[in-house]
């Protein structure tokens, strides 16, 4: 086991060498560490803010093939990202879950001269797409994914049953085509899922979160513990750069004006509190394209509606932020498909945005830029470890990236792979219940070992999978209080996830280890409270909960649209409710009943 931040931090000081140092806490480069770390080889993984804070905290959340790069002839990278959609349901299936997917459509015929165009490279402009080409994209979506097996296939139909289905949807929409792809829940957490499942298969390998990398002198990195500014040096045989959109900027610390590889594409997206929008999707997510042909993307992600995003050039990845005008974009996007549905600005209640680690391109749209990955070695330079740098990849594909990466450093390191990671079940997937039946035996079994309803139980398990197994015997010995500004949430249900999951700021726990913030259920009572506990559980001084308070207000306001006015509305909100606990029981605890 990787035991607490201290003792982490004590074996990466006493190390001075490591043969490779993977430079970025992002889907990619934990995936690059963990297919290292589980072969043998001695890897350090390190991270200037928490894991999976960066792109990869901001995505759709699709899992999924990438129908729309099929009109950019990226076949290959259709077929390898299905195949990775196929193993992350059967390897995460407590997070990533079949999608339903429909797509309205206008008309039969548009789109087919950009596609005939698009095959005799030429570069139309995007627009709208009819019936028959997405009857086309679709047919072959279903060949590359093994439809009928892993998801089903996909069907087509008509005004009628268009309406039938989705009343609310525009009516000049008058087909629509439901396809099979997939969505992940939590995928800030599985990042960390996959670190931890490291640190037990492997103990020497090392992860650590607010340690940033600021370059290399005489061939040893320097370092940086972020919360004490202490300097730590280390020197690796091979560097791997996965710091994603920062790729150019991590290189420029290493090597003198080292060849751009990136083009970053800023995206946001929004998270609303609307009923009606709600219902009118169900448990269909709407994949559409707007009046400017671009693609977006509408679907119910843990009680809330998930809508976005954008696609936009951006100089530096420091400070994005999803900008009024983004939200103006996104939310006219959406009354193209549902006119007749209102949002009031308060009903947004949480935004975010990433920038994609894109390939640098000269592509006169956005959206025709690969979304495939490579690996770069920069030139070498005499006194200087090997440089790897990733570039591009999709969310979906982390574990052949990361695989491919990690192939290209054992043959430089001159070792051989032992282990796959093809069928290796993640975090909470692990021992997963098969079927309905067993799911809720598993359930009543550990409800009947602890001292937790079994609806309580269900509760955790939605959202932590088996591994709250683990948990729940831990909550039962120090009794399952919930929190008094948010009952769906425990006091020591948090405590074990600040002990256990790296969580290092208050940030790291509202806003990765949980969805507490992104479902906005934050309010400014939880703040203080969630504080509290996480101070109790990580030892941390009054001064230190009162400046991680301060810290996590400000980058609520400054990133997520939140400010404290919204947060302390939501104290005085009668009927705050956890959008989570009213779909599921009410949590009543057996403890607190005898
Ligand atoms: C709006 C949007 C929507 C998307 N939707 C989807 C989707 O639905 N499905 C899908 O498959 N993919 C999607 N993607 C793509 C996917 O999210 C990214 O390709 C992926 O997360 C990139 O991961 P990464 O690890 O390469 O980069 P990141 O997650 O950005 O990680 C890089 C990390 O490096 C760290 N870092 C930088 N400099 C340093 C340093 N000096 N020292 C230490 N650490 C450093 C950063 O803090 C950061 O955490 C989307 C991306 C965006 C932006």
């Amino acid at each position: 086991m990787s035991g607490t931040r201290t003792e982490r931090l004590d074996r990466l000081r006493l190390k001075e060498r490591v043969s490779v140092l993977v430079v970025g806490g992002g889907i990619n480069g934990i995936s690059t560490w963990r297919e290292l770390a589980l072969q043998g080889v001695d890897a350090v993984l390190v991270e200037r803010g928490d894991f999976m804070s960066g792109a990869s905290a901001a995505p759709s959340r699709m899992i999924h093939g990438g129908l729309r790069y099929m009109e950019n002839g990226e076949f290959t990278l259709v077929r390898e990202s299905l195949r990775e959609r196929n193993r992350l349901l059967t390897n995460a299936p407590h997070m990533v879950s079949p999608l339903p997917t429909l797509i309205p459509l206008g008309d039969r015929r548009s789109g087919i001269l950009s596609a005939i165009q698009r095959f005799l490279g030429g570069r139309p402009k995007p627009g709208p797409r009819g019936a028959l080409i997405v009857k086309l994209g679709l047919t072959l979506y279903d060949l590359y994914s093994g439809a009928g097996k892993a998801v089903p296939r996909h069907r087509f139909f008509g005004t009628r049953e268009l309406r039938r289905r989705v009343p609310a949807l525009d009516p000049a929409l008058r087909f629509g085509a439901l396809y099979y792809d997939a969505k992940i829940s939590y995928p800030e957490r599985l990042g960390v899922e996959m670190i931890l499942d490291t640190e037990q298969a492997s103990p020497p390998a090392l992860a650590l979160n607010h340690v940033s990398f600021d370059g290399l002198s005489d061939g040893a990195a320097i370092l940086t513990e972020k919360v004490t500014g202490e300097k730590i040096s280390l020197r690796p045989d091979i560097v791997v750069n996965a710091t994603g959109a920062w790729i150019d900027i991590t290189n420029g610390l290493i090597a003198k004006n080292p060849a751009p590889l990136i083009g970053g594409t800023k995206g946001s997206h929004l998270i609303i509190d609307n009923d009606a929008l709600r219902d009118a999707l169900g448990e269909n997510m709407v994949y559409f394209a707007n009046r400017e042909g671009r693609v977006c993307i509408m679907f119910v992600h843990l009680g809330q509606v998930l809508a976005g995003s954008t696609d936009i050039s951006v100089e530096t990845p420091e400070g994005v932020r999803c900008e009024a005008d983004e939200a103006d974009y996104i939310l006219a996007s959406v009354r193209e498909v549902f006119p007749g549905i209102k949002i009031a600005s308060e009903e947004i209640v949480f935004r975010f945005a990433g920038v994609r680690p894109l390939p640098r391109s000269n592509a006169g749209v956005n959206a025709e830029i690969s979304r495939d990955h490579q690996c770069e070695w920069l030139p070498e330079q005499a006194g200087s470890p090997p440089v790897l740098s990733l570039v591009g990849g999709k969310w979906t594909t982390f574990r052949a990236f990361g695989e491919q990466a990690a192939d290209l450093v054992l043959e430089r390191l001159g070792r051989r792979r032992i282990v796959s990671t093809q069928a290796l079940k993640i975090g909470g997937g692990k021992d997963f219940p098969r079927d309905a039946a067993e799911r809720k035996k598993w359930l009543t079994d550990l409800a009947a070992l602890d001292e937790l309803t079994a609806e309580r139980v269900s509760i955790l398990f939605n959202r932590y999978g088996t591994r709250v197994a683990a948990m729940v015997a831990d909550i039962s010995r120090q009794g399952d209080e919930p929190l008094a500004s948010l009952p769906a949430y425990g006091r020591s249900e948090l405590s074990w996830l600040a002990a256990r999951e790296h969580a290092g700021t208050l940030a790291d726990l509202v806003l990765r280890r949980t969805a507490i913030a992104l479902k906005g259920e934050l309010s400014l009572d939880a703040v203080e409270e969630i504080a509290g506990v996480m101070a109790a559980a990580l030892g941390w001084s009054e001064q230190r909960r009162v400046a991680e308070i301060g810290a996590l207000l400000s980058h609520l306001e400054d990133f997520h649209g939140v400010g404290r006015a919204t947060l302390e509305h939501r104290n005085r909100r009668q009927d705050h409710v956890s959008v989570e606990k009213s779909a599921h029981e009410p949590a009543v605890r057996k403890r607190q009943m005898s």
